[in-house]
C-alpha cells in the first residue's frame, strides 16, 4: 500500500490517507519537540530509530494479545497502521516519581510509587494537555464508562508487560504516554511507544535514554535512542 492525501501533520509524524480507508500510512519525522513545542529542533535518524522501536514495541504487545493499530513496518521511516478514530485523551502510567508528577506534588525524581499512577489529560497543545479526571471525559463526551474502562486496562496490562520486558533489557520503564482509538466498534491501541514518549533508565546507572536528554539539554540524544533500540535488539 501507498501514501496518498496527507491527513494530518503532527510535531512528530505525518499521517497519509491509503487506498484502503481501514488502513493509513504513519511518516516519524526527525522533528523534536518539548514543552508544547515552544523548543524545537531536527535531530538527525530520531524517525528512523522512532519507526524501529514502536515496531518491536507493537509486535510484542500484539503477541500479548494487547490490540494495537500496528499492520506492519513499511520501511524506514514508514509503517502502515489501522485506521483509527482517535480518542483526544492521553494515558500516561508512572511507575517511579519524575518530571511533572514529580513537580506538582513535590516528590523527588526516582522515588518510587507504591502503586502505579494512571493519568488522565486532554490532549490539546494549545490549552497545554490539561489533566481530566473521569467525570470530565463523560461530560466532555471524550469516551463512554466502558471504553474508558477498556483504555484504563489496557494501559495497566501494557505496563505489566514492558515493565518485565525492559528490565531484562536493564531499562527502567519510570513512566509512559498511551493514546487509544476506536476501530471497529474496538478499543485498540494507537500513536507510538518510543523514548519519545516514555521515560527510559539505565538499570544499573540510572541515565537517561530518552527525550530528557532533549528536553533538558543534556546532549547525546540519538546515542541514546540507539543504545535503547539495540537493547530491544539483543
Ligand atoms: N508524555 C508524552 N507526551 C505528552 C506528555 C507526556 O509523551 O504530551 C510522556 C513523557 O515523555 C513521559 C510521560 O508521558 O514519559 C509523563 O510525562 P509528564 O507528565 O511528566 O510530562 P513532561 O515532563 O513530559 O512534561
Amino acid at each position: 500500500m501507498k501514501k496518498e492525501k496527507l491527513l494530518h501533520e503532527g510535531k512528530a509524524k505525518k499521517i497519509y490517507a491509503t487506498a484502503d480507508d481501514d488502513y493509513c500510512i504513519v511518516e516519524y519525522k526527525d522533528t523534536a519537540t518539548a514543552f508544547d513545542g515552544l523548543k524545537k529542533e531536527d535531530l538527525e535518524s530520531k524517525g528512523i530509530l522512532n519507526n524501529a522501536i514502536t515496531t518491536i514495541f507493537f509486535k510484542l504487545l500484539e503477541e500479548e494479545g494487547i490490540p494495537t493499530h500496528f499492520v506492519e513496518q513499511l520501511n524506514e521511516r514508514d509503517m502502515l497502521v489501522k485506521r483509527l478514530e482517535i480518542i483526544p485523551v492521553e494515558v500516561v502510567v508512572r511507575n517511579i516519581a519524575a518530571g511533572s508528577l514529580a513537580k506538582r506534588l513535590g516528590l523527588e525524581e526516582g522515588v518510587p510509587l507504591s502503586k502505579t499512577v494512571l493519568e488522565l489529560s486532554l490532549k490539546n497543545d494549545e490549552l497545554h494537555d490539561p489533566m481530566l479526571n473521569q467525570y470530565h471525559v463523560y461530560a466532555l463526551e471524550l469516551a463512554n464508562p466502558q471504553e474508558l474502562a477498556r483504555m484504563e486496562e489496557l494501559a495497566l496490562r501494557i505496563n505489566s508487560f514492558l515493565v518485565d520486558y525492559l528490565m531484562s533489557r536493564d531499562i527502567v520503564l519510570v513512566d509512559f504516554k498511551l493514546e487509544f482509538g476506536r476501530y471497529k466498534d474496538e478499543i485498540i491501541l494507537g500513536d507510538e511507544i518510543s523514548p519519545d514518549t516514555c521515560r527510559f533508565w539505565d538499570a544499573a546507572s540510572s541515565e537517561k535514554m530518552d527525550k530528557d536528554r532533549f528536553r533538558r539539554d543534556m546532549g547525546e540524544v540519538m546515542e541514546a535512542y540507539q543504545e535503547v533500540l539495540k537493547r530491544l535488539q539483543q
